[in-house]
């Protein structure tokens, strides 16, 4: 079978939904828009992670971007809704004298960007959440965060792409297994049930990124799978509300120095807790961080040691029965900033990928971004950062 299509979206996670969803929502009804995916829709990392929608100050950079993405959720929200969206905010707990002296610098931050964040004492953090244990010496509340159901989003922004435009055609089961090219650009998509004919590809595959790209004869996309363990309880037992974190977490997460991606042997990896409350009275719990390849069996001990860090800080948590247990995998990029723009030795190919462990965070602000670049809308946050030519050789 041959079609056409003006735009083929190859990836069908949080990412490439959003991608979708902000092509229907910016181009003209006759835009004919295809996404494709060669499994389930929002069946692979978009359905093995947390869903913690997180504003992210280290700079301004990064704040504009995390910030204007998780005000985007908010609007997604009103005008789409039934993904579990919870506007929480966020604990960043401390528990060592370090830990201490990270949160006036975590305040700092928001304070820099114009935001605002509450230094909590002992009585003032079990106030706001009663389940967390009686020894906490302090925390940073930030109200700006939420938390998600992304297989859930993802489902709801493809509706609402399909509901703006009725030339968005959305393909479940339908790998993509090469990518035919006219001169320097793009001719066609090549599926596994038929050819598209297209100009413009948008490559939303996360950790499989790289893979599309080979088959452009390309320098290989440097998006490695960070793998990630996590654990959740059964329904109705949560016994905190509010989405907790380590403060250490932020060293942990978002630092790049020491990060090897072809490091991969059992001790390269780490863990910070990280405590989400569900709608449906569950608690998720992770959050490990460790380099080996696509594996996605579940690393006993780290996961045994994330929970522990649970249990310290919410006691409760002890009575929860964990009544599931998998491992996600991130896609990393080698810079840890995601990759959002043209690959311009291929004119006509875009990548949309590499959002680590920030990907639910990004993923409306990513959509609009690559939306409004092909549209030739100027940005709505400094895309220069992220764009992927800083990685073509
Ligand atoms: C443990 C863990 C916890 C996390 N917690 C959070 C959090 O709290 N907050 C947050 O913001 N982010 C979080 N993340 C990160 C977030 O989950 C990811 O950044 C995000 O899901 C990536 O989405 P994606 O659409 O790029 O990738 P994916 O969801 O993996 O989607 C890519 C899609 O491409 C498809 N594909 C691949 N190859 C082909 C092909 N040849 N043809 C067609 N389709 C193809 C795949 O089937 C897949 O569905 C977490 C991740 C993990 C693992």
């Amino acid at each position: 079978m041959s079609e056409t299509a003006d735009i083929v979206v190859i990836g069908g996670g949080i990412i490439g939904s959003s991608v979708a969803y902000y092509l229907a929502k910016l181009l003209g009804i006759s835009t004919r828009i295809v996404i494709c995916d060669r499994g389930p829709i929002a069946g692979a990392t978009s359905a093995s992670c947390m869903g913690h929608l997180m504003v992210t100050p280290d700079n301004a950079q990064e704040y504009a971007l995390t910030k204007t993405s998780v005000d985007l959720w908010r609007g997604l929200h009103e005008d789409l809704g039934g993904f579990d969206y919870n506007p929480t905010g966020a604990l960043y707990l401390a528990e060592t004298d370090e830990d201490q002296e990270m949160i006036p610098v975590l305040h700092k931050q928001f304070a820099d960007n114009g935001d605002q964040a509450d230094v909590l004492d002992q009585k003032q953090v079990r106030e706001i959440e009663p389940g967390l244990a009686d020894d906490i010496p302090g925390a940073l509340f930030y109200s700006g965060d939420g938390v998600v159901l992304p297989m859930l989003a993802a489902g709801a922004m493809l509706r609402g792409a399909q509901a703006r435009n009725p030339n968005v055609i959305v393909r479940a089961n339908c790998a993509v297994k090469g990518i035919e090219r006219d001169g320097d650009g793009i001719s066609a998509v090549v599926t596994e049930h038929s050819v598209i004919a297209t100009k413009t590809v948008v490559n939303a595959c996360g950790i499989w990124t790289p893979d599309i790209g080979d088959m452009l004869g390309q320098s290989r996309i440097p998006i490695y799978p960070r793998a990630g363990n996590l654990a959740i309880t059964g329904h109705h037992v949560s016994p905190i509300r509010t989405q907790l974190l380590e403060i250490s977490y932020l060293r942990f997460a978002h630092a790049t120095s020491g990060v090897d991606p072809t490091k991969t042997d059992a001790d390269s990896g780490g863990h910070a807790v990280n405590m989400q409350p569900q709608t449906n009275g569950g608690c998720l719990i992770g959050s490990t961080r460790q380099f080996r390849g696509r594996n996605k069996e579940v690393n006993r001990d780290l996961l045994r040691r994330s929970l522990q860090r649970a249990q310290r800080y919410v006691p409760g948590i002890a009575q929860a029965p964990i009544v599931r247990t998998w491992v996600g995998l991130r896609p990393y990029s080698i810079d840890n900033h995601p990759l959002i723009g043209p690959w311009d030795p291929v004119p006509g190919f875009w990548i949309a990928a590499g959002h680590e462990g920030l990907g639910i965070s990004m993923a409306p602000v990513t959509g609009l971004l690559i939306a409004q670049q092909i549209a030739g809308m100027t940005p709505s946050v400094n895309v220069a950062p992220y764009l992927p030519a800083r990685f073509v050789s």
